[in-house]
């Protein structure tokens, strides 16, 4: 298992163009569906190749990463995802030195083009793949940013009403009154929102996030649920297998307690 990596910048892939947008995220690859047995050698060289349109930034595995796109150029490997983007492929095996290798690229990325977050292939725009099959983006996440790993333990109460026609939960402001947003004045939960220094912010939303940023997510722990915190909330609760409505309930609320960190 490694954190160090050899660095490989002896091949450069055709496949690539300007860049003129701002680099905003790190899309996740793995090479292909291991039961079809893919090398790294063997994805390096299918990336290389001038007739296959497609490459990568990085292609990784434990202890070696090679570099085949300068990030300062567009890669091709992510439909309507590459112009903003820099383009990670990994191991599918997905050994813990994959991850190790993978995270302390991504650290070294972030260290040129700040916090960027992580997306799967297949959640990019246009994208019609299962890539990067079941890797877990929230492993890396955590990995990459060095922090501990928190163990699982007893979640405290969810915080706000819970009774038949006062369902309250964490969603965006905007929706009906039992969606506290905690970015404004909401009178039926006077304990849970107030103003702190001139702004409105959810003691509980805040204790959430909190949570979340100690299981390695990247996310403002400022009391208030805006578009990071929604984007959190979906990949989180089809991470642990919750329905996916984007909005802070009981379950999810508890989960970022209950649930192992993977
Ligand atoms: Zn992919």
């Amino acid at each position: 298992m490694s954190t160090a990596y050899t660095l490989e910048t002896g091949r450069t892939s055709p496949n690539s163009s300007t860049r003129r947008s701002k680099v905003r995220r790190i899309v996740i690859h793995h090479w292909d569906d291991p039961r079809r047995k893919p090398t790294f050698d063997g994805t390096v060289g299918w990336l290389l190749r001038d007739s296959t349109d497609v490459s990568a930034h990085y292609v990784v595995e434990d202890g070696r990463v090679a570099r085949l796109v300068p990030e300062s150029r567009v890669a091709w490997h992510a439909a309507g995802g590459n112009a903003d983007s820099i383009g990670v492929e990994i191991n599918p095996r997905q050994h813990d030195g994959d991850y190790e290798t993978a995270a302390a690229l991504i650290a070294d990325i972030r260290s040129r083009h700040g916090n960027l977050p992580l997306v799967r292939h297949r959640a990019v725009e246009g994208s019609y793949t299962s890539c990067p099959g079941t890797y877990d983006l929230a492993r890396l996440d955590r990995l990459a940013s060095g922090g501990p790993v928190p163990s699982t333990t007893t979640a405290p109460a969810f915080p706000l009403p819970r009774r038949p026609g006062r369902m309250y939960y964490y969603g965006p402001s905007g929706g009906p009154q039992t969606s506290v947003s905690g970015r404004g004045l909401n009178t039926a939960v006077p304990a849970d929102v107030q103003r702190v220094n001139g702004r409105w912010r959810s003691h509980g939303l805040a204790r959430w996030q909190q949570r979340m940023a100690e299981r390695g997510y990247s996310i403002t722990v400022d009391g208030r649920f805006g578009e990071e915190t929604e984007r959190i909330v979906r990949y989180f609760q089809a991470l642990v297998g919750l329905p996916v409505d984007g909005k802070i309930g009981p379950s999810t609320y508890a989960a970022a307690w209950t649930e192992a960190v993977r």
